[in-house]
């Protein structure tokens, strides 16, 4: 509607004045409809709303202050602006008729100019108004929508609520969205079609189909208001394509479709615009968490592969190294050992860097397997203890082990939780210098877990008197290739992969790992797992 003209609602029990003042309007363009009484106008206004009020005061049944009131107590009435037409000139009910909320007063009898120019002012107030408020709920639904759309890292999650979103607006029979690929737009959700999608291979739409290829090279909105049944809906009319456009190329595309030759309106474009421009930020979003997933995804694959590759020659070394250490293959002499004593020393580190990666391609791609039994832990100290006791030995360290043999059994892959303690047991020996003091403890806990209750844990504790770790340096303790910056724990050898490993391989048996450590004083490092209750206890994936 032309905006200088709009829809007005007379209220005036005389016939004569409700004529004239309808003639004035209607000769100016404007859409009028009369109304005889108060209640008969607000009776009108339950079911059609109004751009301007014109309201007379003196009326039998309910006067003009009542229905003035009325309306400026409506939530849904209250912005329409209301010009009051009175045959009372006095101040009184001028100024009433203000503090009621009325826009203007015009006394009868009133100077056509006038009335229109009131009219119009009250127009021009009321477009202004509507705008604003239009612009208010769209600000909140866009809002809304950002809300959903970041909570969401899935590219088809995303495009689904756009399409959910703009349909809802646009209210077309079909709808579709899609990413733009190398081959083509990879449609990830639809609405509406049926069969069609199946001349699709793939779900995948050509890049060369004219509205496509349009939307995609221009990365402007196509819209062909006639198809005449080219479209993908059977009986398709029209069809929109609008671009989700991505710094300087189209990422994405939703198409509207509509059995009606259809012309969608500016407001219904510029919205599904401002809908593609919210949504391609968290479509780009979830692009590149996808790109990030599958990165990390092969880098695992890599380092598993390598760490797999090198495992045949270097065992193949070992063996060599060790046969000519025996002599068999020929006398050597005392410089020859000694190398080949070096030799076997570096292949030990290798070895163990080899298993700490392969180890870590297994925990990050998910393909830990874990063999769950009940386990004694005093016994798992045990047997790591004496598999150590040499190193602890060459150090003249005293190491106390106060592990009760009658704990609860606990719930875990063998292998896997000796690994973690022999770690452990391992860093208390290469950090603390000699003649330094280890103790390794274990105890029956319980700990409180979500809601009220607790489950029982066993706690282990490894506490030394050794170099300890600078506060500062805290944090990253449990970071993948950690090692401190201090001097003297940099003398020992190591690869900063063990705590990482460590913390991984507790948590996937429902566990918990810390530490506190007081530099140059020692460290007490802590896990707690739970006891064997195999019941409430399914064989979780790691990270699961
Ligand atoms: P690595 O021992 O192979 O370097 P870890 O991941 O086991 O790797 O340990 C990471 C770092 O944490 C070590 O390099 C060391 O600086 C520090 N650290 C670990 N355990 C102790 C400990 N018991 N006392 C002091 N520092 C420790």
């Amino acid at each position: 509607m032309n905006r200088h003209v709009g829809h007005m609602l007379v209220i005036d029990d005389d016939e004569v004045n409700r004529d004239l003042v309808s003639r004035y309007l209607r000769h100016d363009g404007h859409q009028v409809t009369t109304a005889a009484s108060g209640p008969m106008a607000l009776q009108l206004l339950e079911q059609q709303m109004f751009d301007v009020i014109l309201l007379d005061i003196i009326m039998p049944e309910m006067d003009g202050y009542t229905v003035l009131a009325q309306l400026k107590a409506d939530y849904r009435l209250r912005e329409i602006p209301v010009v009051v037409i009175s045959a009372t000139a006095d101040m009184q009910s001028f100024a009433r008729c203000i503090e009621l909320g009325a826009e203007d007063y015009l006394p009868i009898p009133f100077n056509p100019t006038i009335l229109r120019a009131r009219v119009t002012s009250c127009l021009s107030k009321k477009r202004v108004q509507d705008q604003v408020q239009a612009h208010v709920a769209e600000l909140s639904l866009i809002q809304e929508l950002d809300r959903r759309l970041n909570a969401s890292l899935d590219g088809q999650r995303v495009l689904q609520i756009l399409l959910d979103w703009t349909l809802r607006r646009s209210g077309d029979q079909a709808g579709m969205t899609g990413v733009v690929e190398q081959d083509g737009v990879r449609i990830l959700s639809t609405f509406g079609y049926g069969t069609e999608l199946e001349k699709f291979p793939g779900a995948i739409l050509p890049l060369d189909w004219e509205p496509i290829a349009a939307a995609v090279i221009s990365r402007q909105e196509q819209h062909i208001p006639d198809l005449r049944g080219q479209g993908i809906l059977t009986d398709s009319r029209s069809m929109l394509v609008a671009p989700i456009n991505r710094e300087d190329r189209a990422i994405g595309l939703i198409i509207l479709e509509n059995s009606q030759p259809k012309a969608w309106d500016d407001d219904v474009r510029q919205f599904i615009a401002r809908l593609c421009d919210h949504a391609a930020i968290a479509l780009n979003n979830a692009q590149l968490y996808s790109s990030l997933e599958m990165a990390n995804t092969a880098k695992s694959e890599f380092i598993g592969f390598v760490a797999h590759e090198l495992k045949t020659p270097m065992t193949a070394i070992q063996g060599y190294t060790s046969l000519l250490m025996t002599q068999r293959a020929g006398a050597l002499n005392e410089r020859q050992v000694g190398f080949l004593e070096t030799m076997q020393l570096n292949l030990k580190r290798m070895t163990g860097l080899i298993s700490d990666l392969s180890d870590i391609s297994r925990i990050e791609s998910g393909r830990l397997t874990l063999d769950f039994e009940g386990i004694q832990m005093a016994e798992l100290i045990d047997e790591s203890v004496r598999t150590l006791r040499g190193q602890f030995e060459s150090k003249r360290q005293k190491l106390t082990v106060k592990a009760p043999p009658d704990l609860p059994l606990i719930w875990g892959d063998h292998l896997r939780l000796s690994q973690v303690l022999t770690n452990l047991l391992s860093n208390a020996n290469k950090y603390t210098p000699e003649e330094g003091q280890i103790v390794v403890s274990a105890e029956k806990l319980l700990m409180p877990v979500a809601g009220d209750s607790e489950q029982e844990m066993v706690h282990v504790a490894v506490k030394d008197s050794g170099m300890g770790i600078d506060e500062k340096e805290q944090p990253r303790i449990f970071n993948r290739f950690f090692r401190a910056s201090d001097d003297e724990a940099r003398r020992q050898p190591g690869t900063g992969l063990g705590l990482h490993i460590t913390r991984s391989l507790v948590e996937v048996h429902n566990g918990l790992i810390w530490f506190e450590s007081i530099f140059r004083q020692g460290s007490t490092f802590h896990f707690v797992i739970p006891v064997a209750v195999p019941e409430n206890l399914p064989l979780l994936k790691p990270g699961g």
